[in-house]
């Protein structure tokens, strides 16, 4: 029962129909979903270009980028309600296929739904899990009054971030070396202890070295360096050279270096064979199966997860527990409220990703939050992050923002 997990003082809730107490809730406990509605809506990025689906975002002076995301707000009959946001479209399409598994579901049973979705969904991704899921440990930290954090046995820690940069461009942002080394130690003197860089997708293996060696010579030793060509380096040689680059300047990890859209585990053991480097690959492979695959048939060293993308908190969790028992890392990939609860309530991880950010654009980090941000002044001095402390995910969503951006979306309900 959940009054058994941690009496709070009562509060009375005004609700549109009914009144309950916090007690009354606590010893109902089984709030049933009667409605969801998913929003897909657009977020303008000042002078950055790149696809809508914010994969290869770059700077561009004077464009105004579109990125699409989307939001999913869950109600139950007892009032409380769960949110998210920060998802592909993509998974609010796939949400259509499954809604109507989740209707009436208690909304505390989120292991059951995803359990029940993921063997729905198993013709596909199973990318739809991830928001409704989110937004659950949302209702739940509500319910309970406690940050998700705590809900997942956790007390709230500092999270180390490092700077994640839009892709290169050859418009006067980040399209040198010098350019990159020059920001990785803007990046430093702000506090970040890591930095990343997202290369030029257009097949320049000299400039790609030269960026490693520069950037190393200008930080210094005590900077966590990886470099991340997105799946753009067009042959197996050219990641090995960029990799025995990383070597030559002690980088922390590379990744998903290849054309193989990040999904060759014969060609990453390859490179782990080839190169002293960590590897980091299966950003780009979904689910618990696959991705443990990756890991115990050693094609890398660790292991990629994003609970917006990987069935939610409840499966990015098991994926942080399937690297423990091997006795490797994960890696959280990309930022969001749910990604520093997470973080916080893992031991092996290394870094919170900041991404993705520019000496001259605004952060993709999509500021819809109205206590909440991202971006290069997000962190504290000694570049840390910390997850919210308010109930549930903690970050009120600026609603007005999404209504007034949106494109698309559905409601669903009994
Ligand atoms: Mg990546």
């Amino acid at each position: 029962m959940a009054c058994r997990l941690r009496p709070k003082q009562v509060q009375i809730l005004i609700l549109p129909t009914q009144i309950y107490t916090q007690t009354e809730r606590l010893f109902m406990a089984t709030p049933s979903i009667t409605r969801i509605e998913t929003f897909e809506f657009n977020v303008e990025l000042r002078n950055i270009c790149g696809s809508r689906h914010g994969l290869g975002l770059m700077y561009s002076p004077g464009e105004n980028g579109i990125v699409r995301r989307s939001a999913m707000r869950v109600e139950t009959d007892t009032g409380l309600s769960g949110e998210a946001a920060g998802q592909l479209i993509m998974a609010t399409r796939q949400f259509e296929m499954i809604a109507h598994m989740v209707l009436g579901r208690n909304a505390l049973h989120r292991n059951e739904l995803y359990h029940d979705l993921y063997f729905e969904l198993r013709q596909h991704d199973a990318l739809a899990i991830g928001l409704l899921d989110i937004c659950l440990w949302d209702l739940a930290g509500k319910l309970y009054e406690s940050p998700v954090y705590e809900l997942l046995g956790s007390k709230l820690r500092p999270l180390p971030a490092y700077a994640s940069t839009y892709h290169g461009d050859r418009a006067g942002g980040l399209d040198s070396p010098k350019a990159y080394a020059d920001f990785a130690v803007e990046c430093k003197e702000l506090g970040f202890t890591g930095f990343k860089i997202h290369g030029w997708l257009d097949g320049d293996i000299p400039g790609e070295i030269e960026t490693i060696l520069a950037t190393r010579d200008s930080v210094g030793d005590d900077m966590a360096l990886m470099i991340d060509p997105a799946c753009a380096l067009p042959t197996f040689a050219d990641a090995l050279r960029v990799g025995q680059a990383c070597d030559e300047a002690s980088f922390f990890w590379i990744e998903d270096p290849f054309p193989d859209g990040g999904k060759s585990f014969h060609a990453h053991q390859l490179l782990r064979d080839k190169v002293r480097t960590p590897v980091l690959m299966s950003e780009y492979i979904r689910g618990l199966h696959l991705k443990t695959e990756a890991a115990i048939s050693k094609s890398t060293d660790l292991l990629r997860v994003d609970a917006y993308q990987d069935g939610g908190i409840t499966g990015a969790l098991k994926l942080a527990h399937v690297a423990e028992s091997l006795g490797i890392d994960v890696e959280i990939h990309s930022h969001g409220p749910a990604h520093r609860h997470l973080m916080t309530a893992i031991r092996n991880t290394n870094f919170y990703e900041m991404n993705l950010v520019h000496p001259d654009a605004e952060t993709s980090g999509v500021n819809i939050y109205k206590n909440y941000k991202e971006g290069l002044d997000a962190i504290d001095p000694k570049g840390n992050v910390y997850a919210p402390t308010e109930p549930g995910l903690g970050a009120e969503i600026d609603w007005d923002y999404i209504r007034s951006h949106r494109v698309g979306g559905t409601v669903y309900e009994l």
